[in-house]
C-alpha cells in the first residue's frame, strides 16, 4: 500500500503511527498530527483500515493540521478548566478560524488571573504528556458516565444525536464526546495562547443559559504563534470601533437598536462619496440604477421563498391588516421592473443596480461594530440575461471585482462552490452555469479554489475573498447564479424564434455590505483612508491669530480646486494642531506662519511622514490632487465626487 507517497508492505491491523513513522524522517515524523485515508481523518492511535490503499501524513502546519491542534488544545483548556474550577460544566470547544473556544457553564465571569491559572496548568498537562485516548460507548453508556460527572450539557447532546454509538476522547482526568480525531498525546500541543472571555449563549439560544466562553489560539510552532500575536496586537488598534470613534466616523448607539450605525458628519460623508462612486461606475459599465421599497408585502416573499427558508432573519411590520417584510435582499424589485414590460432578446442583458438597504435579524452574540450589524447598504445587482450571455456577464462582474479591489489595494482569490446535494434545476442547467463560472475566471487568468457541493441550493456561486494588510480574510464580492427566482416569478423574453424563454439570473454584490467594507477599510488602511474617500483632505493650520485671514483665503483657494480642506484657527499650540490633524488621519496638513504669508505659500506635511516643505499654493493643491487620483489612473479610470 501507498504512504506517504511509498510503497510499504502493511500488516493487518496495523496502527496508523507506527505505518507512517515508518515511511517518514523522524524529524517528518514529529510534526505528524494525524493520518488520513481519502477523506477520512484517523487517529494516529487508529488501526489503518482495511480497505485503505493510501495513507498520508496530516502535517501541523497544514489547515487541517491545524484544525486538530486547535481543537485538541480547547479539549486540553477544558482539562486545565475541570481541573481548577471543578464545578464548571462543559458544553462545547471547537476550533475556528485562527483558534478555538470552549464553553463553560460557570458560576461567575473568569477574570483575567483566572486565565493565567489555565494556561499555567495547561502547560503542566502538556509536560506531563498525556495520550488522547479513544473509546466507543453506547449512547445509554456514555450518558450514564456523563450524568455520573454531572455533565448535563454532555447528556443533552448524546441525546439530541439520537446515535446508537458515541466516541468519546479523553486526556488525563478529562472525557469529552468527540468525534475526533485528535492529537496523540498532549506533549504534541507546542504553542498556544488565551486571549479573552465572553459571554455566550447555550446553543446561541437567549432563552437557554448564560455561558463563559474562553477564546484560545493555537499554532504548530513558538513562532507562527509570535506572528499571529503580534497581529492581533496590531488589530487592536486598528479596531475599527475604536477608529470609527476617534475619527468620528460613526456610532452604534443601543437606544437606536444593536446592529445599527448612525453615521455622524464624516462618516456619511465617506459613505456618500463611496456610493457616488459605485453609482457612476456602474453606470459606466451599462447597468441601470433601479430603487424598490423598503418593506414589500408577505405574499411577494412567500412566492419568493423567503418567506418559508429565511423567515426567521426577516423583520414584519402590519399596517392596515396587511402584512410586509422588511426586506433582507433586494431581488424581488428588481425582477418586477424587469417584467414590467415585454422584453425582447435582444433588451438583454438588462443590469439593474440599487445601493439597497437590508435588514437581517442576526443574533445578538454575533454583532460586531460594522463588521456585522442588522441595518446595511448593499451594492447590488442583479444582471437578467439570454443563457448564451452568462459568461460574458461573469466576466464582466470578475473584471468590475478586480477593478475595485486593485483600486482599494486588496489581494483576492476567489472561491467556487457547486452543486449541494439537496439542489433544484437540471443538472444540465447546473453544469452550464458552473461551467460559465469556472470558463469565466479561466479567461481572465484569475486563480480559484472549489468548494465542491457548497452551493446554494438554487444556483453555484464565486465568492471573492480579500486579504488584508494583516493577513486575515474577509469575503465581500459574490457572484450567484440562480435557477429558482426567474422561475417562480415567471420572467420571460421573446427570443428570435418568436417564442418566449427563460432568462438566467445573477445576483452579484462588489463591495459586499457598504457598513462592512468601510469596517475592513478602517481596519485595513489604520483608518488612514485613501485621500480620494478621506473626509477631509487638507488641514490648515495657522501658528498665531496673525495667519487668520491668509488661512480663509487658501481655504478658499482650495475648496475652489475640489479639495475638501479644513482649518483650525483655534488658539492652541501649533504642536497640539499638529497632533489632532494626526489623530485625525487627515492626509495633508498646511502649516502657514508669517514666513508662508510673506511667500504666499504653505508648508505641506504628508501623513505617511513626507515633509513636502515650502509650496506655493497651486504647487500644493496640484500634489494634493495628484494624491486623490492616483489610485485612479494606475487602475485606468477616472473619478471625481460631486
Ligand atoms: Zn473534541
Ligand atoms: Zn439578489
Amino acid at each position: 500500500m501507498q504512504v506517504a507517497g511509498k510503497e510499504l508492505e502493511v500488516q493487518q491491523d496495523a496502527i496508523c503511527g507506527e505505518v507512517l513513522k515508518e515511511a517518514l524522517s523522524k524529524k517528518q515524523f514529529k510534526n505528524v498530527v494525524v493520518a488520513k485515508c481519502g477523506d477520512t481523518l484517523l487517529d494516529l492511535t487508529a488501526t489503518v483500515p482495511s480497505d485503505c490503499t493510501a495513507l498520508e501524513p496530516v502535517m501541523a502546519s497544514t489547515d487541517e493540521g491545524l484544525e486538530i491542534i486547535r481543537h485538541s488544545t480547547a479539549h486540553l483548556m477544558a482539562e486545565a478548566v475541570k481541573k481548577l474550577y471543578p464545578t464548571a460544566k462543559v458544553t462545547i470547544g471547537p476550533s475556528i478560524a485562527n483558534g478555538f473556544y470552549y464553553d463553560f457553564d460557570y458560576e461567575r465571569p473568569f477574570t483575567p488571573e483566572d486565565l493565567e491559572a489555565i494556561e499555567a496548568e495547561m502547560l503542566r498537562r502538556v509536560g506531563a504528556n498525556e495520550e488522547f485516548s479513544r473509546e466507543v460507548l453506547s449512547s445509554a453508556e456514555a450518558i450514564e458516565k456523563f450524568e455520573a460527572m454531572n455533565e448535563s450539557y454532555k447528556v443533552e447532546l448524546i441525546n439530541d444525536l439520537g446515535e446508537e454509538t458515541v466516541s468519546i476522547y479523553s486526556n488525563g482526568d478529562f472525557a469529552d464526546l468527540c468525534r475526533g480525531p485528535h492529537v496523540a498525546r498532549t506533549g504534541m500541543i507546542k504553542a498556544f495562547k488565551l486571549l479573552s472571555v465572553a459571554g455566550a449563549y447555550w446553543r446561541g439560544d437567549e432563552n437557554r443559559e448564560q455561558l463563559q466562553r474562553i477564546y484560545g489560539t493555537a499554532f504548530a510552532d513558538p513562532k507562527a504563534l509570535k506572528k499571529h500575536l503580534a497581529q492581533l496586537e496590531e488589530a487592536k488598534k486598528r479596531d475599527h470601533r475604536k477608529l470609527g470613534t476617534q475619527l468620528d466616523l460613526f456610532s452604534v448607539n443601543n437606544e437606536v437598536g444593536a446592529g445599527m450605525t448612525i453615521w455622524h458628519p464624516k462618516g456619511a460623508l465617506v459613505r456618500a462619496i463611496l456610493e457616488d462612486f459605485e453609482r457612476k461606475e456602474h453606470l459606466k459599465r451599462g447597468y441601470q440604477l433601479v430603487q424598490g421599497p423598503l418593506i414589500l408585502k408577505k405574499e411577494l416573499w412567500e412566492r419568493s421563498g423567503h418567506y418559508d427558508n429565511y423567515r426567521e432573519n426577516m423583520y414584519f411590520t402590519e399596517i392596515d391588516e396587511q402584512s410586509y417584510g422588511i426586506k433582507p435582499m433586494n431581488c424581488l424589485s428588481h425582477m418586477l421592473v424587469f417584467k414590467s414590460r415585454l422584453r425582447s432578446y435582444r433588451d438583454l442583458p438588462q443590469r439593474y443596480f440599487e445601493l439597497g438597504v437590508v435588514h437581517r435579524h442576526e443574533k445578538s452574540g454575533v454583532l460586531h461594530g460594522l463588521l456585522r450589524v442588522r441595518s446595511f447598504t448593499q451594492d447590488d445587482a442583479h444582471l437578467i440575461c439570454r443563457p448564451d450571455q452568462l459568461r460574458d456577464e461573469i466576466i464582466g462582474v470578475a473584471k468590475f471585482v478586480g477593478d475595485l479591489m486593485d483600486l482599494f489595494g486588496f489581494e483576492y482569490q476567489a472561491e467556487i462552490s457547486t452543486k449541494p446535494e439537496k439542489a433544484i434545476g437540471s443538472d444540465e442547467d447546473w453544469e452550464k452555469a458552473t461551467d460559465a463560472l469556472t470558463g469565466a475566471l479561466n479567461e481572465m487568468g484569475m486563480d480559484y479554489s472549489i468548494n465542491e457541493g457548497d452551493g446554494a441550493f438554487y444556483g453555484p456561486k464565486i465568492d471573492i475573498i480579500i486579504k488584508d494588510a494583516l493577513e486575515r480574510r474577509w469575503q465581500c464580492a459574490t457572484i450567484q447564479c440562480d435557477f429558482t427566482l426567474p422561475d417562480r416569478f415567471d420572467l420571460s423574453y421573446v427570443g428570435e424564434d418568436g417564442a418566449k424563454h427563460r432568462p438566467v439570473m445573477l445576483h452579484r454584490v462588489i463591495l459586499g455590505s457598504i457598513e462592512r467594507f468601510i469596517g475592513v477599510l478602517i481596519e485595513h488602511t489604520g483608518g488612514a483612508l485613501p485621500a480620494w474617500l478621506s473626509p477631509v483632505q487638507a488641514k490648515i493650520l495657522t501658528v498665531t491669530d496673525a495667519q487668520n485671514d491668509f488661512a480663509q483665503k487658501v481655504l478658499q483657494f482650495l475648496q475652489e480646486k475640489g479639495i475638501r480642506a479644513e482649518v483650525d484657527l483655534r488658539n492652541e499650540k501649533l504642536g497640539y494642531k499638529v497632533r489632532e490633524a494626526q489623530l485625525e488621519k487627515t492626509p495633508y496638513m498646511l502649516i502657514i506662519g508669517d514666513k508662508e504669508v510673506a511667500a504666499e505659500s504653505v508648508n505641506v506635511r504628508a501623513r505617511d511622514g513626507e515633509d513636502p516643505g515650502l509650496k506655493s499654493l497651486d504647487e500644493a493643491a496640484e500634489l494634493i490632487s495628484t494624491a486623490i487620483n492616483e489610485p485612479f489612473k494606475r487602475g485606468g479610470m477616472s473619478y471625481s465626487f460631486s
